[in-house]
């Protein structure tokens, strides 16, 4: 993969024990919405056996070009610990782009995106890209996360899918009782008769699913046994958590 010089350009918040991290896009480094990248910190103040190097999901707008940004659940990994600390202005590498997590090309297929927690971030390259580009597919959005809190970049996407009728945003909370905010969206998990209450039609889509490798392979099953064709299901499984 091409190897570019970068550096740290800001940091924040997203969700609970959630950041995002923003560098410096460096020039030729071309990348199509839902694609990935890999993060070296070269000289971190804190080390463990994980090594640091990440691999992370793009999860700005293609057409950003003066950032690139990633978001990550912050477990306590010396890596990222390291992230939260170093000095903005820190230099990095970031090998990519790489992958094939991307949006098919025939609008006439729609797209449903399943989301578990911080598996949102290529969805939301893609949506920012499909938005911005007009594009003509009809995509669904289902983001399902323990809380609100704990939901990165919800506000934001329910904004984008409230401007862009072809989106459409499906947040489910699975335990919304541990939230302080009031919830009266949905709060099942995802299930044959959630998808075909939200999705109707089970055939036709091509299914996209991102998050932690468990929680994949529970979804992959749960969309097949549902009616989807295998062959219309594309993961990306986040592997590390
Ligand atoms: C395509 C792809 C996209 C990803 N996108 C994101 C993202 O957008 N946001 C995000 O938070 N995380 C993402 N991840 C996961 C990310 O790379 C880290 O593994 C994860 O964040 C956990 O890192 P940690 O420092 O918290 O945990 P640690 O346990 O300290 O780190 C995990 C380390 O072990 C390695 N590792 C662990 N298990 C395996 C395995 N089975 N095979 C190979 N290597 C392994 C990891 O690469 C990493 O070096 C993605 C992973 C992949 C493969």
């Amino acid at each position: 993969m091409p190897r570019f010089a970068s550096t740290l350009k800001a940091r924040f918040e997203v969700a609970e024990r959630t950041m995002a991290f923003v560098f410096d896009r460096p020039g030729g480094l071309d990348f199509t919405a839902g694609q990935y990248a890999q993060l070296v910190l070269p000289d971190p103040p804190y080390t463990d056996a994980g090594g640091n190097r990440r691999t992370f999901s793009i999860a700005s707008g293609v057409h950003d070009t003066a950032a690139l940004q990633f978001a990550t659940r912050m477990t306590g990994s010396a890596m990222k610990r390291s992230l939260a600390e170093v000095a903005l202005g820190t230099p990095v590498e970031i090998l990519g782009p790489g992958g094939s997590f991307t949006l098919h090309e025939d609008a006439s297929a729609p797209a449903v995106f399943i989301a578990g927690g911080i598996g949102i971030t290529p969805f939301r390259s893609i949506l920012l890209d499909a938005v911005r580009r007009r594009l003509p597919h009809r995509i669904t959005l289902i983001y399902s996360n323990r809380n609100p809190e704990g939901a990165a970049f919800h506000e934001e996407l329910a904004r984008l899918a409230a401007a862009c009728p072809s989106i459409a945003y499906i947040p489910t909370m699975t335990q919304a009782d541990t939230s302080r905010r009031a919830w009266s969206g949905e709060r099942r998990y995802v299930n044959a008769d959630f998808l075909r209450d939200h999705v109707g039609d089970l055939t036709t889509p091509i299914f996209y699913l991102a998050g932690p490798p468990g929680l994949v392979e529970g979804l992959t099953k749960v969309v097949v046994e549902a009616g989807a064709d295998p062959s219309h299901v594309r993961v990306e499984e986040f592997v590390g958590y």
